[in-house]
């Protein structure tokens, strides 16, 4: 939900590296900045074609640190049995993507703390590096791009570990309070909260910047703000959903008299008593009990409009596909998860070739906001704000 495009560069370990478009924007942005800034600063007197190779040598080094940071807690949490979906380089940096939150503290705890001990590791050997370099009489440019890895590293290292979820140090946090407390949920809530507060301290930070003339640096404070601030309450809102949905059968949510066609309506039938009526992109069409097709919006469009009223949907109706139904006993998380981003809608629940029923995002997200309007939390607080439910669900209208 967070990427657009992204695209697959390699697979390390089995771990899928993908990088977003706006990566692109940060490596450039880096190169700039180290070759007009940081490394006439650190290092006067070398030539300028020096500082641009010096910042984009230093850019793809970041990018490997990076990688590295994520592959540490890519392969600790995979060690324990959780299952990662792959890393995304952004413009942020990066983000292990895992399909679901760790199974107990101890588990997040070893998760979280590998990535801050893998840049603190990369930072020790460029360090070293950058010594070693001066020892041996290596040139300026050598050991100026490993002493910035050094440096860039620990920044990494500290930056993570401030204790604001959805942040490394927020999630070590958060593991303490969740094994002395008890409740993920309040975990979460709380470490949440605190992410909040430090996106704003950012967000701050970065106006203060731009006040005084830091202009880049202070618009790229105040984006990193919101951006903390926006994943603090997204992960939040993911835990709800998770610990909502858990254990609860699809057959619970679905509506169980689903609008099904029949295979010998015509399409001009079709579009008149049923699209326009009910606005679905996609119909089970259904024949004795029996689930024989899906009609979609895109099959009508394939025929021309003066052929409707002699077409039938038997003609150009579809198997429906694999992605399009699911079982009344599977569990709703993993649905939400398949829905994640929205390929179908609507997605028809079958037993044996017969439609029992029909559930979409919407009736999902419907019962996870009426449940957690019934269900406050012990000291009477709401789960999450209404609105809060309003967001995740606004837009997956358009996909029905
Ligand atoms: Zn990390």
């Amino acid at each position: 939900m967070l990427f657009g495009s992204r695209f697959t560069l390699f697979r390390l370990y089995g771990i899928a590296i993908r990088l977003d478009p706006s990566w692109v924007l940060l490596a450039i942005l880096i190169t700039w900045t180290l070759a007009v800034g940081f490394f006439p600063a650190s290092h006067p007197e070398l030539a300028t074609v020096t500082y641009w190779l010096m910042g984009a040598v230093a850019a793809i080094g970041l990018f490997g640190s990076i990688i590295l940071h994520e592959m540490a807690h890519a392969v600790v949490a995979r060690r324990d049995g959780l299952e990662i979906d792959g890393i995304t380089l952004f413009i942020f940096g990066g983000v292990a993507e895992m399909k679901a939150e760790p199974a107990s503290p101890k588990k997040e705890f070893r998760m979280a703390i590998a990535g801050p001990i893998a840049s603190v590791g990369v930072a020790v050997v460029c360090y070293l590096v950058a010594l070693a370099g001066g020892l041996i009489g290596a040139g300026a440019p050598f050991t100026g791009v490993f002493a910035y890895l050094a440096l860039i590293n620990t920044i990494l290292a500290v930056f993570n570990m401030v204790p604001a979820f959805p942040l490394d140090g927020g999630r070590v946090l958060r593991a303490a309070l969740w094994a002395w407390k008890g409740s993920l949920r309040r975990a979460t809530r709380i470490t949440a909260n605190i992410g909040g507060g430090f996106g704003i301290a950012l967000i701050v930070l970065g106006l203060l910047n731009v006040l005084a003339g830091n202009f880049i640096g202070g618009i790229w404070w105040f984006l990193i703000g919101l951006f903390v601030r926006f994943a603090a309450q997204m992960s939040y809102q993911q835990v709800l959903v998770h610990k909502g949905l858990e254990g609860v059968p699809v057959k619970q949510l679905m509506n169980p008299r689903p609008i099904a066609v029949s295979p010998d309506t015509t399409l001009a039938d079709l579009v008149e008593d049923y699209v326009y009526r009910y606005h679905f992109k996609l119909f089970p069409v259904v024949r004795d009990d029996k689930l024989v097709g899906c009609v979609r919006l895109g099959d009508i469009k394939q025929v021309s409009r003066d052929r409707w009223s002699t077409t039938k949907i038997a003609d150009i109706m579809q198997e429906c596909s694999p992605e399009s139904t699911v079982s009344p006993d599977s569990n709703a998380v993993d649905l939400l998860q398949r829905m994640q981003p929205p390929k179908e809608g609507r997605v028809l629940v079958t037993r044996d070739d017969r439609l029992e029923g029909i559930i979409s995002r919407q009736d999902l997200f419907a019962y996870l906001a009426v449940k957690s309007d019934l269900e406050a939390e012990e000291d009477g607080r709401p789960l999450a704000p209404s609105r809060g439910w309003d967001r995740l669900r606004s837009g997956e209208d358009a996909t029905r």
